[in-house]
C-alpha cells in the first residue's frame, strides 16, 4: 500500500534532505538552502552525519534519527550510494523519496539494475518514488522548492495557476523561470526524469481534481501508458481544464510494418497527435507557447467563439498580421455595423474596419483615441480575440497605457505585441504596471493565438462516441482470419463485409484461365498478379490497365509471370486477379492501424502514388463517426479539389465518409490481431456516384503477439 498520495507529496508537512550542507556548491546545498530561502513552513531534516545543524536547522546523522519520518525526502547522492539511502528512508518509513541522481536506467544496464533495485523497495516498502534523474518539484503556493536549479535564485517563488507536468527536469526549470520573467507564475511544477513509480499521469490526474489547478501544461518524451493518458485529457476536458502537451519522439517507434503507406505515415507522434485532439488537447511546439496560451485561458475561461480583431499603430504590422493569423487558420472578426459606425466616428473610414490602422485618426492630435478604439474593437461580438501590434507612435507609453487597460477591460484574451527595441521601454513598463502581459515579437503572438483559437475550437467539439452503422456484421463475426499478409482479394472480402464498395473481379490460377474470365468481367479490365510476397505491385509490373480482349490479357498475364520469375524469383504467384475498369475523378487512401500505445486508427488522405510524398493525410482513432471522418477530409490540403473548386465536378465525399467510417469500424473489430489494413485507392466519382476500392492490403497478426509500449 502506498503510504502517501499526490497530494501530500506536494504539500508535505515535513521533508528531509539526504547529503544537506551549508555548501552552495553542492547539490544538498543548494537543495537545503532553497528550501529555506523560500519559506518552506513545515519541518526541515537535514540529513549528514558530520553536521550538527545545517542552515539553521538540526542535522541528523541518518534518517532513522530523525524525530519523525518525514513525509517527503529529497536525495541527490551519487548512483552507487542511493539504493542504499533509499532503502533506509523507505525503513524508517519515508512516504515519498524524490531522487534526483542520475545515473540509472538511461545510462546502461548497471544503470538499468539500480533502476530495479529502487523499483523492489517501492513495492517491498510503499514508500512512492519521484524520479530518478528529475530535478524535483517546485510547489509555489506552499512555499516548497524541492530543486537544486539556479533559476530558484530569486526572491520568491511565482504563484499561479497553471500546472506543469514534465519528464524533462531541465526543461521545466527553464519553463519556470522564463514565465516568471513574463509575470506567469505556476501553482506546482513537477519533473518525473524516469518515472520508475509515479509517473506524468499520476499528478495529471491530481491536477485535474485539484480545484486550484485551473490549466495543465504537460512535456512528454514516452508514455508508461496510452490509454491512461487518454483517460486523463478526457477528464481534463469534463472538468472544464485546458490541457496543453508538447510530445516528442517523433520517430517511427511503434510501428511494427513498414509495409503500407499507413505505418509509415501514422507514426506514433502522429497517432499521439490525433487522440490528443480527439480529447481536447491541444499540441503545442515550444514550450514557452504553451505556458503563454495557458495563461491567457486561465484568465478567460468563458468559452468562445468568433475571430480576432486586430490593431496597429503601423498598416505594415496590421497587414502582416492579417496574412499570418489567416496561414494559421484563425478567421478575421467581421465587426458589427454598430462597432463600425462608432469607430468610423474616430477613425477615418478605410481604417474604421478590420485590422484597424490607429495611423488613420480623424484627429490626429487625439491621444485618447487608441483607448476608445481598442475597448470598441475589443467589445465586438464577432472579436474572440484581440491582436495588438504596436510600432511606435507618438504618446507611445501613454497610449499603449490606454490600449493596455482597455484589454485588461476586455472578457477575451488580448495579445499585445511591442514590436520595436529599446524605444518601447516605456510602454513596457506602463503594461509591467497594468500586469498586462506582452509579447516582443509579433510571430510568438501569432503562435499563441493560434494555440488559443485551435484549444476553442476543439473544446467546442461535442466529444460523442461514435455509433455503429447497424448494417455491419457483430462485431465477433470475423472468425479466423490467418496471421501475416493478406492478398488483395483478402483485404476485399473484409472490405466488402463491411458494406465497402469493392471492384468487380474474378481470379484465375493461369494465364489462358484470367483470359476467360476476362470477358465474364467486361472488357476493358484490369490484370494484376496475386501474391502476399508483392507490397507495391506497380514496381513490379504487376498491374495492368486497360486490357480489351481475353487474348491480351492472357498475354499480359503471361509477360508478368515470366517477368517476376526472373527478376524477384523468390515471389510465391498465387495466380492473377482480372478487375473491372474503374473510372472515377480522385484517388484516395483510407488505411487503418493498431497503435501500440492508443489502439486502433484510421488515416484518410490524397492516395495513389503521390502519398508518401505529398503527406497529404489526417487521421483519428477507431472507430470514428461520420462527423469526425468529415472533418479529418475537410481538413486535407487537398479538401477544395475534392469539393470541386476551379471548375473541377464535386466528388462524393458522402462515399468517402461511409468507406472511412466502415474502415474504422473494421480495424476496430479486428481488435489485437489488426497490424495494418489499407485501402489506396478508393477511386471517387462525381458526387452521388460513389467510390470503389480497387486495392487492399493487409497484415495481420497472431492476437497472443506480445505488445511492446513505446
Ligand atoms: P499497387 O498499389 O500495389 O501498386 P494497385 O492495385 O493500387 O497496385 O494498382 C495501381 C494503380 O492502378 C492504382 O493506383 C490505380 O490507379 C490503378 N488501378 C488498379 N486497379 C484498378 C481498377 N480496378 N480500376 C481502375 N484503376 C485501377
Ligand atoms: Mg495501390
Amino acid at each position: 500500500m502506498p503510504r502517501v498520495d499526490v497530494d501530500r507529496i506536494l504539500h508535505p508537512r515535513s521533508v528531509a534532505v539526504f547529503g544537506a550542507s551549508d555548501s552552495k556548491d553542492k547539490f544538498g546545498g543548494r537543495i537545503m538552502h532553497f528550501l529555506v530561502h523560500h519559506g518552506f513552513a513545515g519541518e526541515i531534516y537535514p540529513i549528514n552525519p558530520r553536521r550538527s545543524d545545517v542552515a539553521g536547522h538540526k542535522a541528523y546523522p541518518s534518517i532513522a534519527a530523525a524525530p519523525a519520518p518525514p513525509d517527503v525526502a529529497i536525495l541527490a547522492v551519487p548512483a552507487d550510494a542511493l539504493v542504499t539511502s533509499v532503502t533506509e528512508a523507505a525503513e524508517a518509513g519515508v512516504g515519498c523519496c524524490v531522487i534526483i541522481s542520475t545515473g540509472f536506467a538511461e545510462a546502461g544496464d548497471e544503470g538499468r539494475a539500480r533502476q530495479s533495485a529502487l523499483v523492489d523497495v517501492a513495492g517491498r516498502t510503499g514508500t512512492r518514488l519521484v524520479g530518478p534523474n528529475c530535478m524535483g518539484l517546485i510547489v509555489p503556493h506552499h512555499h516548497l522548492a524541492l530543486c537544486s536549479s539556479v533559476v530558484l535564485d530569486t526572491d520568491r517563488l511565482r504563484d499561479g495557476a497553471i500546472g506543469l507536468v514534465s519528464q524533462s527536469g531541465a526543461l521545466m526549470v527553464s519553463i519556470f523561470d522564463r514565465a516568471a520573467e513574463d509575470g506567469i507564475g505556476f501553482r506546482h511544477c513537477v519533473s518525473l526524469g524516469n518515472q520508475v513509480d509515479l509517473e506524468i499521469c499520476d499528478f495529471v490526474e491530481y491536477m485535474v481534481e485539484d480545484p486550484g489547478t485551473e490549466a495543465i501544461c504537460v512535456y512528454v518524451e514516452g508514455l508508461l501508458d496510452g490509454e491512461r493518458f487518454r483517460r486523463c485529457a478526457a477528464a481534463a476536458r469534463r472538468a472544464g481544464k485546458p490541457l496543453l502537451i508538447i510530445k516528442t519522439g517523433r520517430t517511427a517507434a511503434g510501428v511494427v510494418s513498414a509495409r503500407s503507406h499507413t505505418a509509415s505515415l501514422a507514426g506514433s507522434f502522429e497517432v499521439f497527435a490525433a487522440v490528443g485532439r480527439e480529447e481536447g488537447a491541444v499540441i503545442a511546439r515550444d514550450p514557452d507557447d504553451m505556458v503563454r496560451a495557458a495563461h491567457f485561458l486561465v484568465r478567460h475561461r468563458r468559452p468562445r467563439r468568433g475571430g480576432v480583431g486586430i490593431l496597429s499603430s503601423s498598416g505594415g504590422a496590421a497587414g502582416i498580421a492579417c496574412d499570418r493569423v489567416s496561414e494559421l487558420g484563425v478567421p478575421l472578426a467581421k465587426l458589427s455595423p454598430a462597432t463600425r459606425t462608432q469607430l468610423e466616428e474616430l477613425l477615418l473610414p478605410p481604417q474604421a474596419m478590420n485590422p484597424i490602422d490607429l495611423g488613420g485618426r480623424k484627429k490626429p492630435e487625439d491621444v485618447e483615441i487608441a483607448g476608445e478604439t481598442a475597448r470598441l474593437l475589443f467589445d465586438d461580438p464577432d472579436v474572440a480575440y484581440g491582436l495588438v501590434i504596436l510600432t511606435s507612435m507618438p504618446f507611445f507609453a501613454r497610449r499603449t497605457k490606454m490600449i493596455g487597460e482597455a484589454a485588461q477591460a476586455a472578457d477575451k484574451p488580448v495579445m499585445m505585441t511591442l514590436t520595436p527595441g529599446a524605444a518601447a521601454n516605456a510602454p513596457r513598463q506602463a503594461l509591467r504596471d497594468l500586469r498586462q502581459f506582452y509579447f516582443d515579437r509579433s510571430e510568438d503572438a501569432f503562435r499563441v493565438l493560434a494555440i488559443l483559437s485551435e484549444h476553442d475550437a476543439l473544446r467546442a467539439a461535442p466529444a460523442a462516441a461514435p455509433a455503429r452503422p447497424p448494417d455491419l456484421p457483430a462485431a465477433g463475426a470475423l472468425g479466423a482470419l490467418s496471421a501475416g499478409s493478406l492478398t488483395e482479394a483478402e483485404v476485399k472480402r473484409l472490405l466488402a463485409a463491411y458494406g465497402v464498395k469493392v471492384a468487380r473481379e474474378a481470379t484465375a490460377p493461369t494465364p489462358e484461365a484470367a483470359g476467360e474470365a476476362a470477358a465474364r468481367v467486361g472488357f476493358p479490365v484490369v490484370l494484376k498478379a496475386i501474391s502476399r510476397d508483392i507490397v507495391h505491385k506497380s514496381d513490379v509490373g504487376a498491374v495492368r490497365l486497360g486490357l480489351a480482349s481475353s487474348d491480351a490479357v492472357a498475354t499480359a498475364a503471361r509477360e508478368m509471370a515470366a517477368a517476376l520469375a526472373s527478376e524477384a524469383p523468390e515471389t510465391r504467384l498465387e495466380g492473377f486477379s482480372v478487375q473491372e475498369t474503374v473510372a472515377g475523378e480522385a484517388e484516395i487512401i483510407v488505411g487503418a492501424r493498431r497503435d501500440p500505445q492508443f489502439g486502433p486508427v484510421v488515416l484518410v488522405g490524397l492516395g495513389g502514388i503521390a502519398v508518401e510524398i505529398l503527406k497529404d493525410v489526417a487521421l483519428a482513432p477507431a472507430p470514428v463517426s461520420s462527423a469526425r471522418a468529415r472533418d479529418l477530409l475537410d481538413s486535407l490540403a487537398a479538401a477544395p479539389l475534392l469539393h470541386g473548386a476551379r471548375g473541377r465536378p464535386p466528388l462524393d465525399l458522402d462515399a468517402v465518409v461511409d468507406a472511412v467510417v466502415r474502415v474504422s469500424w473494421l480495424a476496430a473489430d479486428l481488435g489485437a490481431r489488426l497490424v495494418d489494413l489499407e485501402v489506396n485507392p478508393l477511386i471517387v466519382r462525381r458526387a452521388g456516384q460513389g467510390a470503389v476500392a480497387v486495392d487492399g492490403r493487409g497484415t495481420l497478426t497472431d492476437s497472443h503477439t506480445e505488445e511492446h509500449s513505446t
